[in-house]
């Protein structure tokens, strides 16, 4: 819980950055890291709140204020175990996550939420840094093999949880590079590759093997990988663009985000990308349609090419700076956000929609033809109606169209299986991750829809459990999160998560706020997923030695369950 009034005593910090005009000019990353002190302190303001929302906000269900304490009274190796358990990769998701659990910090109702996400990132980098993480292969090997398709973050998660739990694990990438989106979607200044090379060689140290320039369904037929391997685990991506069939749209000069993205991220890895292929903003106008963060991937490449200027188009209203009545806490608070990139420059233009590209003498685009538009109902539904009189023109020599993703691509590997798709077009697949054909199973953004990278890793681990259950029978591996319903409304206070889970579990012995904490994610894994609570945490030391917390299970599942927490956090609350 950090410090009792710290959250009375410290303000929120921000984040450090690199000054803009020193960082437009290279592709070095922008986040700076948090001076150790000055952590400390945000460390503390975490408050004991009993139930800690972050929790259920976290998708990959993190003990956020069990580290929040540990970096405040300085303990980073215990820290880095207890986000380990939870994470296989907190320097990705330290980095790069958009930190959903800061939303529904229970700080947040009427302060500035705790800085989860800095923290995060700090206590993954001194971990690195004083040598405590190291490749941790399995004590035996089950002879089982598994073939995960796509290396993206919920590929490697699942890769990473299934070798540790003994099976031969390889990873198919049809890229010459292993990554996914961190590799060649994401730009350089927002996350060094040296960091995803970090985790690889560990990985690799682990006993995974990496596989690329393979495209299984086009260059490896899929029916070989799956005569070759026990099971497979599809992690393909959702990166189907979403394309803007209006006039002039095979005009030179108008590129999807990611191919443009794409050979920048290259040249950032030293390749030689020919000028001749090369797309650049040097020099040029440019537009970037589409006001997400492909956009903002896109508008902060576009900075450190040169462009002479820059406009993003959004065809939503501009989100407001404080949450609407309809977006309360613990929601993802839809507000307003000025991302590194937009703090570089550029200008965003809301409520517009593009009619059509205009071209010039030579068939390359000169500018885009734009009206402002507003939202308008429809049977439930929402669209848009053009304003009147509204249309104008956007000069421009370069359009990048970041307008999002409809799903992962069909030709080959998923057309070869014949797996079930969902309505919107992604992979179907049941409570245990397995698609509509046996033994196949999925994860990330393939069966979700283009998403976050915590949610990647989240699923993967998840995954790797079921996979690991489906060969052995059983798994002690954990899965991720904890359910919503548990967090929201059911346990608004302390006295009622108490006897809601006596309710559950018979009588408990002894209570407290911490107490709550473990107790949540304890209760969403009734029958013996006690036990795979347990392995998700055997990293904490002296597991087995502290405050058991003996409970009689209701008839339904009528058996003693016990619990423990570390010695060490015990003792610091007094318990
Ligand atoms: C430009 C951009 C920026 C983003 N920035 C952020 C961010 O800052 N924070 C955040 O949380 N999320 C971000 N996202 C979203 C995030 O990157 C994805 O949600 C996440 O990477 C999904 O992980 P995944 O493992 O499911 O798939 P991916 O990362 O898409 O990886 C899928 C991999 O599978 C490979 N593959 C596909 N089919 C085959 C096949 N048949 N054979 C072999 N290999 C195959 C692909 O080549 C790819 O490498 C961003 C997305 C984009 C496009
Ligand atoms: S992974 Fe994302 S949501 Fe989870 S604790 Fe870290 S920043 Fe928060």
């Amino acid at each position: 819980m950090g410090k009792v009034t710290g959250f009375l005593e410290f303000k929120r910090d921000k984040q450090p950055y690199r000054p803009v005009e020193e960082r437009v000019h290279d592709w070095k990353q922008v986040m700076l890291p948090w001076p150790a002190d000055g952590l400390r302190k945000q460390g503390a303001r975490c408050m004991d709140c009993g139930i800690p929302f972050c929790h259920q906000g976290c998708p990959l269900g993190n003990l956020i204020p069990d580290w929040n304490d540990l970096v405040y009274r300085d303990r980073w190796r215990e820290a880095i175990d207890r986000l380990h358990a939870t994470n296989n990769f907190p320097e990705f998701t330290g980095t790069l996550c958009p930190a959903p659990c800061e939303g529904s910090c229970v700080l947040g109702i009427n302060d500035d939420p705790v800085t989860i996400k800095g923290i995060e990132i700090s206590i993954i980098d001194r971990a690195f840094a004083e040598g405590w993480v190291g490749p941790e292969p399995p004590a035996t090997r089950t002879g089982k093999t598994v073939a995960v398709v796509g290396s993206g973050p919920a590929g490697l998660a699942a890769a990473q949880q299934l070798g540790r739990a003994g099976h031969q694990v390889t990873v198919f990438e049809r890229a010459d590079r292993i990554g996914g989106l961190l590799r060649y979607g994401i730009p350089e200044f927002k996350m060094e590759k040296r960091v995803l090379d970090r985790r690889l060689a560990q990985m690799e140290a682990e006993g995974v093997r990496f596989v690329v320039n393979t495209h299984v369904g086009m260059d490896r037929p899929v029916e070989a990988l799956r005569r070759e391997f026990d099971a497979l685990v599809l992690c393909g991506g959702a990166c189907a663009p979403r394309d803007l069939p209006i006039p002039g749209r095979d005009l030179d000069g108008v590129h999807f985000a990611m191919d443009y993205l794409t050979q920048q991220n290259r040249r950032c890895e030293g390749d030689a990308v020919p000028d001749e292929t090369f797309v650049t903003a040097q020099g040029k106008r440019v537009v970037i349609i589409g006001g997400g963060d492909t956009g903002a991937d896109c508008l902060g490449t576009v900075h450190r090419q040169g462009a002479l200027e820059v406009h993003q188009l959004e065809i939503l209203p501009r989100p407001p700076d404080q949450r609407a009545e309809d977006n309360p806490w613990p929601q993802w608070p839809n507000i307003y956000r000025v991302s590194s990139a937009h703090a570089e420059g550029g200008e965003r233009v809301y409520s517009v929609s593009t009619l059509r590209f205009v071209s010039d003498e030579h068939g390359r685009v000169k500018g885009l033809e734009i009206a402002r538009v507003e939202p308008v109902r429809e049977g439930g539904r929402l669209t848009f109606r053009e304003v009147p009189d509204s249309a104008s023109t956007l000069p421009c020599e370069l359009v990048l169209l970041a307008m999002g993703f409809v799903g992962p691509e069909r030709p080959g590997l998923l057309e070869q299986l014949g797996v079930a798709l969902t309505e919107r077009g992604n992979v179907k697949r049941d409570p245990n991750w397995m698609t509509s054909v046996p033994g196949v199973f999925t994860a990330g953004d393939m069966q979700r829809g283009q998403s976050l990278i915590v949610w990647a890793i989240a699923e993967g681990r998840s995954a790797a459990r079921a996979v690991d259950r489906f060969l052995m029978g059983r798994s002690d591996l954990p899965r991720s999160g904890v359910r919503s319903w548990l967090t929201t409304g059911l346990f608004r206070k302390n006295q009622r998560t108490r006897s809601l889970y006596e309710k559950w579990a018979g009588p408990i012995a002894s209570f407290s706020t911490s107490m709550s904490r473990i107790a949540l994610p304890l209760m969403v894994r009734p029958g013996g997923s006690l036990r795979s609570q347990a392995t998700s945490q055997t990293r904490l030391p002296s597991l087995e030695r502290v405050a058991r917390v003996v409970t009689a299970a209701p008839v339904r599942r009528r058996k003693t369950i016990s619990y423990s927490t570390p010695a060490s956090f015990r003792t610091s609350r007094g318990w």
